[in-house]
This record gives C-alpha cells, sequence and structure tokens, in this order.
C-alpha cells in the first residue's frame, strides 16, 4: 500500500487524477476499521491531514461553508447555533475520541445510510462542493447517495466542503440506538423548521438503502400548517396533522431487517420520531420571541438529540 501524503489541496487533487482508486482519508475512524479488519486493502491512501483549509469553516449570510475535515467536537463547540441539528446529530457520534477525528466529509464519503450527519443535512439544505483537476461542482446533498454506501463522487473527485444553510427556525435531531452512546443508528431523523420560506424539511437515516428525505411527508405538512395559519397564530400543531406526517414518514422508509432492528420496527420508530421532533421544534418555535410572528433570527440550540 502506497500512502500519498499531498501537502496543499492542488497536490491532492493532481494526486487524486493521478491514482483514481486512491482512498482518501481524513479523520480515518472508518477508513482504519475497513483496513484493520482486512475489509479493503487500497493500493493508494491519500492523506488529507496536511492540508489545513479542509479543516476550517466561514459563516457567511446564508450557509455556513464547512471544510471536509473539520471534526464533530468542532461542530459542537462552534456552530451550535448555525447549525443547530447538525450539532446535535455529531453529539451522538462515537465517543469523544471519534467526534475529535470524525468528520462530516467523512460520513458522506462513506455515505452509510446510518450516518449521523445525513439527516441534520438534508433538513438543513446542504450541497456538496466536490472538486477535481477538471473543475468544481455543487451537488445538492439528496442527490449525493445513490445506494448503500455509494456517492455521487466521480473516481478523481474530493470532497472540498459542505454548505449548509444556516438555521433560520429551529432543528432537531433524534436517534434510536440499542444504548445511549457508541452505537450505530437503527434509525434516525432530523427536522427543520424554515420559518423564513414557511417551510418544514425532514431528514431519515437508516431506514432505506441511502438517507432520504420523505417528501410527500414534507409537502402534506406544509400545507396543514399554512391552511391552519400556524406559522402566524402560533396554535400547537393538532394531533391529527402530526399523526398524518408521521405515518406519512413511517410510509416513505423501505427499511431492512438486520441485527440492530426489524424493518417493522425501524418504521414504527420513524412515525414517532417525526411525531416527536415535529413536536419539540414546533413547541420551540412557539415559545420564541416572535416566532409566531414570522420574524426569527439565529437558530435554536434547545432540546438535545433524544438517544432512546
Ligand atoms: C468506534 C466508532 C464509532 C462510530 N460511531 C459513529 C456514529 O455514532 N455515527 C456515525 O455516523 N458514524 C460513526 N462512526 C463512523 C465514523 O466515525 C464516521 O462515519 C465519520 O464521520 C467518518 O469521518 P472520518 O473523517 O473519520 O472519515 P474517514 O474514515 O477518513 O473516511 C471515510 C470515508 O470518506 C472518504 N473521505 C474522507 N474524506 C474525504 C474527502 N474529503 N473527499 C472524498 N472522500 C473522502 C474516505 O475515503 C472513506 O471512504 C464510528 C466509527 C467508529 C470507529
Amino acid at each position: 500500500m502506497e500512502f500519498l501524503r499531498p501537502a496543499s489541496w492542488e497536490e491532492a487533487l493532481a494526486a487524486k487524477a493521478e491514482h483514481p482508486t486512491a482512498v482518501p482519508i481524513a479523520g480515518g475512524t472508518d477508513v482504519m476499521v475497513e483496513i484493520n479488519f482486512d475489509h479493503r486493502r487500497p493500493e493508494y491512501l491519500l492523506d488529507l491531514n496536511r492540508v489545513a483549509e479542509l479543516r476550517e469553516w466561514e459563516t457567511g449570510e446564508q450557509t455556513v461553508r464547512l471544510g471536509a475535515s473539520v471534526p464533530y467536537t468542532k461542530i459542537i463547540e462552534n456552530l451550535r447555533a448555525e447549525l443547530p441539528g447538525l450539532a446535535l446529530a455529531g453529539h451522538t457520534v462515537g465517543s469523544p475520541q471519534i467526534r475529535n477525528r470524525g468528520s462530516v466529509g467523512g460520513n458522506l464519503g462513506a455515505a452509510s445510510p446510518a450516518g449521523d450527519s445525513h439527516p441534520a443535512l438534508l433538513s438543513a439544505g446542504s450541497e456538496v462542493e466536490a472538486v477535481s483537476v477538471r473543475g468544481t461542482r455543487m451537488i445538492p446533498v439528496e442527490e449525493f447517495y445513490t445506494g448503500v454506501k455509494r456517492n455521487a463522487l466521480a473516481d478523481d473527485e474530493l470532497i472540498r466542503a459542505v454548505h449548509i444553510r444556516k438555521a433560520d427556525g429551529p432543528q432537531q435531531f433524534s436517534k434510536i440506538g440499542t444504548r445511549n452512546a457508541m452505537v450505530i443508528a437503527v434509525c434516525a431523523f432530523g427536522i427543520a423548521l424554515h420559518p423564513s420560506s414557511r417551510t418544514v424539511r425532514a431528514g431519515v437515516g437508516s431506514a432505506g438503502p441511502t438517507p432520504f428525505r420523505p417528501t410527500a411527508a414534507e409537502e402534506f405538512l406544509n400545507a396543514a400548517l399554512e391552511e391552519g395559519g400556524f406559522w402566524d397564530n402560533g396554535r400547537t400543531i393538532t394531533p391529527s396533522v402530526a399523526k398524518q406526517f408521521a405515518e406519512l414518514c413511517s410510509g416513505a422508509a423501505s427499511p431492512i431487517d438486520d441485527v440492530r432492528g426489524s424493518a417493522k420496527y425501524r418504521r414504527h420508530a420513524v412515525g414517532v420520531m417525526a411525531r416527536r421532533t415535529l413536536g419539540w421544534a414546533w413547541e420551540s418555535y412557539r415559545g420564541r420571541p416572535g416566532g409566531a410572528s414570522g420574524h426569527v433570527n439565529g437558530g435554536s440550540t434547545e432540546g438535545g438529540a433524544q438517544c432512546a
């Protein structure tokens, strides 16, 4: 195995172009497990750790441009207000050691349906900045996942950053595992209220071959909120609306039976998480100064990732 150690982003792109089979390594918390267990024996490892810009982030007017290798710990410590859903999801990843090394770029690279960042990226609204010596393209995150542990990157492309919409309202994340820490999700759910566009977006993990947005559920909820004037009148969402949203989320899932849980349980759990996270996020929206008058600034850091 040859170890490639580019000192700059340009060198990394050139190395990937020259060796398209090279496996990038950032935090190594997925790659090293695969190598140690002999699941993978790449000819080349492309170490991105000397490329400092991949560990940086910029907060713009509308989005945060998060370098691919920024570890979860930095997101939790520095970006809770801008990216509350991702910070909550990050809290549930592995252990402190894993959170100090593991990155969103690595989570996307691995593209596991159980990756915890995906529901948060989907619900916030995100684009992946994919770069090669040929140029840059922005891939909406919902188009990035192409199959079980497969993504839309070409062989010569690397993820430079993820552009994530800054929260304009409360966000929540929920994960079900067999214990409270160091656990792969049995299934997970992210929700983001976007009062500025009067929409709600959601993301589901570990309940299908790829992470996905339950679009029919979102459409139903958005129409119901609009019709009932909920964004303005600040009423609690009626149980029948929450129930139907949950059922549509559950119906959008296409999970499998595996050692972590049955398909039936996962489908049920998606519905429960959908209803609960909607309730938490909506109550937080109602309780905010100006929350129900349509004027909301910044993100919510209230609540906590729920892991049952
Ligand atoms: C003990 C343990 C617990 C864990 N718990 C969780 C958990 O709770 N939730 C969870 O979601 N994950 C968990 N993981 C998995 C892992 O930590 C995450 O997927 C993490 O986000 C990977 O980030 P990384 O930087 O370490 O990626 P790496 O291991 O370096 O890379 C992962 C994949 O992404 C590719 N890649 C990395 N950077 C780039 C780039 N810039 N461009 C293109 N491809 C790239 C690599 O080639 C590889 O295919 C756990 C792992 C371990 C070992």
